[in-house]
């Protein structure tokens, strides 16, 4: 009797491989990794599943290649971790092989052997500071742990600083005394290490974090103690959702309305969203937290299939912050910087306090301009400018990554005397500015230029802590998730691109960052105050997020959605094309809309241009689907999916992305 296996292999193929385990007794268990033949090359593969075989098999029409070697005598991969894997592969619609080899750390994709021999876990001395939740925390901890091994998902929706953390750490210490283990995904791995110190503040049981910037050796290790039940918690972003545990009893998802959870290339997959099926396919409890929670999820909590919890007050009592909004219409801007602006950055420092100022752009300034002789600073391969960065005084195209030295004086090249003007206010900018109108003041930069490693980010939030630094100048980098207890005055330098973005997720993405921005404010002793610079003060939508909260606002924007058959209301998948020729794109999605017309469960749009048509010297179009129907979606876009693979278009690259967020 042989054994038949069905094996994943690394390819971008859609259908797994069959071979034949020579030896009867070569123990064959899915999961495990073997190395088989393929073509003249040996690759390694991840065994699916396997079955006993009669040697008269008639179902098997073509001759089947025998496994070369076992690499693994005990699976690496747990039955539920494939199960994930296939789902995975089955909603996204991607390569098998690829999922599941992009779940495994690199060096085990690389057949390196796992190694079997126990490491002691050093467990610290018990050193950890105790605390007690308030009321609001204890009744949102009850509700949780009443579903201990049921299949549960929560939305904790709690304002900034109402303490979301302390309850997970409560409810997390709560499942490790019964010896069970605890996944917490944050969306940026900028975000781990604050984490991690928090929780093992509290407690002493073994915690580690697992994200792409550890070293391979690393990854590794946090990998296999954890599938040996030899780690307790996991912090980490959102690959560790495929980590295999040995006894995982719980998920956390902290800001799960961050878009950074879905990756945004290759294995399109949404962290959130396969954390929910893995607490599904494991019957366990799943919290996913936010101050300003996706639609999707709030939609979920209305029609049932969430449990809503709240938690409304600030665990410190201070206030929400005051927010004040500047028309910029009215108080005209310097440099970005309007006189209310400055007036607050004063009061606040006479006060010693601390400042932060948020604004969405890396870089000086997003385009450079010669007044003279019209040049500007275009990228030749994109639809798009170059930035201009000071700091290392080039131009950088942030879409195909081109960067070359500039001459800030003459740029262009024009025969006359330059005059170059620079468009648009990034990080940078707003930093030579801010020196000059406080020159005593200490100031740090906070964007992935400046913060390029884990020592930085430390020193940063290290320095802050101290009072060391007075103004806080960045991105989305600066507010996500920070507690910083002197921060007082959140300035938003700009928010009229997102009030005017196309994209249907614009508004909401616009208040949420209002939201998140804001909650750095005044969040343990001091009223804090946000200023928001604005040339639509009157914006409605905007008006209510201030003046009743984003769940007003939410409720709000939802009718619209409603009425507009937008996602939640309907779901979406997108198919996205790319060519060196503009026509061969335009015209393949023609061919592809053609075949596939709107039927009455399903409507396409396009072909449309990509938000960025050109880049990199390629040419992208897009299909849009979208259904009432989910199921109805997946079906189709398989069906195009198929069709355009038959085609074999060497001269068209294309993508699907099932439940797009970077859609415009
Ligand atoms: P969120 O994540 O909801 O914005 P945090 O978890 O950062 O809020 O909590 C805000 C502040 O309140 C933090 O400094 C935190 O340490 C403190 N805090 C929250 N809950 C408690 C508690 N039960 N006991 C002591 N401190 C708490
Ligand atoms: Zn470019």
């Amino acid at each position: 009797m042989k054994n038949l296996v069905t094996v994943a292999l690394n390819l971008p193929i859609y259908s797994s491989f069959d071979y034949i385990a020579p030896n009867a007794h070569m123990i064959i268990s899915p999961g495990s990794r073997v190395e088989v033949p393929f073509g003249n090359k040996k690759l390694i593969g991840v065994i699916l599943n396997s079955k006993k075989m009669n040697h008269d098999v008639k179902e098997i029409k073509y001759k089947l290649k025998n496994i070369s070697k076992v690499i693994d005598d005990v699976p690496i991969l747990p039955n539920e971790v494939i199960k994930l894997c296939l789902w995975c592969a089955d909603y996204y619609q991607f390569p098998v092989g690829q999922v599941i080899f992009s779940s495994l750390p690199p060096k085990l994709r690389k057949g390196k052997e796992i190694n079997s021999t126990k490491i002691d876990i050093i467990k610290k001395k018990s050193n950890s500071s105790k605390f007690n939740l308030n009321k609001e925390q204890i009744d949102a901890f009850k509700k949780i742990k009443s579903k201990m091994g049921i299949f549960s998902p929560f939305l904790l929706e709690g304002v900034t600083g109402s303490g979301k953390t302390e309850l997970y750490v409560k409810i997390s210490e709560f499942i490790t005394e019964k010896k069970g283990q605890v996944l917490i995904i944050v969306p940026e791995i900028n975000l781990t290490p604050q984490t991690l110190n928090r929780f093992e503040k509290y407690l002493d049981c073994k915690i580690d974090s697992y994200h792409s910037s550890l070293s391979d050796q690393t990854k590794l290790k946090t990998w296999r103690e954890c599938s040996y039940g030899n780690i307790d918690i996991v912090i980490g972003t959102r690959s560790s959702i495929f980590i295999p545990f040995k006894n995982l009893q719980l998920i956390i998802i902290d800001e799960e309305h961050d878009l950074s959870l879905k990756q945004s290339e290759k294995f399109r997959y949404h962290a959130r969203d396969v954390a929910l099926i893995r607490s599904r396919n494991n019957n366990i409890p799943i919290i996913m937290g936010s101050a300003t929670p996706s639609f999707e999820s709030l939609y979920n909590c209305s029609i049932g299939k969430y449990t809503h919890l709240a938690l409304k007050n600030r665990y410190f009592k201070t206030k929400l912050p005051s927010v004040t909004v500047v028309d910029l219409n009215k108080d005209s801007s310097d440099e970005g910087f309007s006189s209310e602006l400055i007036r607050s950055i004063q009061k606040e420092l006479d006060k010693k306090k601390q400042i932060i100022l948020y604004i969405g752009r890396r870089g000086f300034s997003h385009t450079l301009l010669c007044t003279k002789c019209g040049w500007t600073s275009k990228c030749l391969r994109c639809d798009a400018h170059m930035t201009y960065h000071l700091n290392e005084n080039k131009l950088w195209c942030h879409h195909c990554g081109f960067q070359t030295k500039v001459d800030i004086k003459k740029p262009c090249g024009c025969s006359n005397e330059c005059e170059i003007i620079p468009l648009g206010q990034g990080t940078e900018r707003v930093e030579v500015k801010i020196k000059k109108l406080f020159p005593d003041a200490k100031v740090m930069r906070i964007d992935s230029d400046a913060i390029n490693n884990t020592t930085k980010l430390n020193d940063f939030i290290d320095k802050t802590k101290n009072k060391d630094l007075d103004i806080l100048i960045g991105t989305q980098m600066l507010v996500k998730g920070h507690d910083f207890p002197d921060v007082t005055l959140v300035g938003i330098m700009d928010i009229d691109a997102g009030l005017y973005s196309l994209d249907f997720r614009g508004l909401e993405k616009i208040a949420q960052l209002i939201v998140q921005v804001s909650g750095r404010s005044g969040r343990h002793s001091s009223e804090g105050k946000v200023l928001i610079q604005t040339r639509k003060p009157k914006h409605p939508l905007i008006i209510e997020l201030l003046k009743n909260g984003y769940n007003s606002f939410s409720n709000k924007a939802l009718v619209e959605r409603k009425s507009a058959s937008l996602p939640p209301f309907s779901y979406i998948s997108l198919f996205r094309v790319s060519s060196l020729n503009k026509k061969d794109s335009v015209n393949f999605l023609s061919k592809v809309k053609g075949n596939f017309p709107d039927g009455k469960n399903i409507k396409i749009l396009g072909p449309s241009p990509a938000p960025i048509t050109k880049k990199n010297n390629r040419f992208f179009y897009q299909l849009l689907l979208s259904s009432s129907n989910r199921k109805f979606l997946l079906q189709k876009s398989s069906e195009i999916r198929e069709y355009i693979m038959k085609q074999k278009k060497s001269n068209i690259r294309w993508s699907l992305d099932i439940d797009p967020i970077d859609l415009y």
